[in-house]
């Protein structure tokens, strides 16, 4: 019995069609969807990521140093083949036709074959630094309006360089989806004096069956309407309007989420392609009671068809709840 569920959060529609087609686990067994870490090399003399490659990058923008060799946690460059580029300086009065803005590419580790989950507590905290502070000095760029942080994992997750990193892009104005579900959120602020996330996430927590993991400071869950089979939301617990401020507390246990998260997946699915978003909330005070931030792992394990595109509804060929069941029946430790 297929169902339609609608996320009360960014408004969008998905149907849910458990019966359609074999579990996501036995799906994901394409070519695009899994990353072909097999026989990857610590270090690849024709990756411009790795250590000693320098000369193959853009001018660095910063560098977290490290204690150990090669001295650094995680660098950061300008993408060579921006979405999106400009000098900063005064917003260009055609600056959607000119695609005005700044994208980042975030070096994650000097080492070639890693994903986050390999990565030891102070390597994985350098990222979360150096994506907080980038985000924060991208949003006071003159004419930066919003800025979108994000990771693709494989090649059917559109990465084209296999070496672990993120990007940011930093936009002249807010794209229609960030903007719809902040105008949901004032909405339901407005009538109902309560933050629509934090109302959502009491629904989940007390409900249970699409809850992965919660611990003091963030809940791991499946959204009630997912857009993909697996897809996982990481949600602070206690209402927090702005990824680039969040707590301290956020700051310091994020970053084990994260990797919880992926090494849930990987254990159901294998090593499969994902996206990871960050939807970050607002840090205009006004926002400050109706905003809250999360972050999507989608994993790619399907490809949209001729229905999804006319329609804009996604087919999730699995149910959120059982999605749910796999990801907490699995070990998340390294
Ligand atoms: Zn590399
Ligand atoms: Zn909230």
């Amino acid at each position: 019995m297929s169902e339609f569920r609608q996320d009360p959060l960014s408004g969008l529609w998905s149907v849910i069609a458990p019966g359609r087609a074999r579990r996501p686990h036995e799906i994901d067994e394409t070519e695009t969807a899994v990353v072909a870490h097999e026989g990857k090399p610590e270090f690849d003399p024709d990756c411009p990521f790795c250590p000693g490659n320098e000369h193959m990058l853009p001018p660095m923008v910063e560098e977290r140093e490290g204690d150990e060799a090669p001295g650094w946690f995680t660098r950061v460059v300008p993408n060579k083949y921006p979405i999106l580029s400009g000098a900063g300086g005064e917003l260009p009065a055609d600056c959607l036709t000119s695609g005005y803005g700044r994208h980042e590419v975030i070096i994650e580790t000097p080492r070639h074959d890693a994903d986050l989950p390999d990565l030891d507590p102070a390597g994985m905290q350098a990222i979360v630094d150096t994506w907080r502070a980038r985000f924060t000095a991208v949003s006071a760029m003159p004419g930066i309006e919003a800025v979108a942080l994000f990771r693709n994992r494989g090649k059917g997750a559109g990465a084209s360089v296999a070496h672990s990193h993120s990007q940011l892009v930093g936009m002249p104005f807010t794209p229609p989806l960030l903007a719809e579900g902040l105008e949901r959120a004032l909405a339901h602020y407005q009538e109902h004096r309560r933050c629509l996330t934090c109302e959502y996430l009491e629904r989940e927590l007390t409900a249970g069956d699409r809850v992965v993991e919660m611990g003091g400071t963030f809940a791991m869950l499946v959204p009630l309407a997912a857009r993909g089979p697996l897809e996982q939301w990481i949600v602070p617990i206690r209402h927090s309007p702005d990824f680039a401020q969040g707590s301290e507390d956020e700051r310091n246990v994020l970053g084990g989420v994260i990797q919880r998260a992926i090494r849930r997946l990987r254990k159901v699915v294998g090593d499969a392609a994902y996206n990871m978003v960050v939807e970050p909330g607002s840090s205009d005070p006004a926002h400050r009671p109706a905003a809250h931030w999360k972050i999507r792992l989608v994993p790619d394990l399907l490809t949209p068809g001729g229905f999804e595109l006319l329609s804009g509804l996604a087919v999730v060929p699995s149910s959120p709840e059982s999605d749910a069941e796999s990801l907490r029946g699995v070990n998340p430790a390294a």
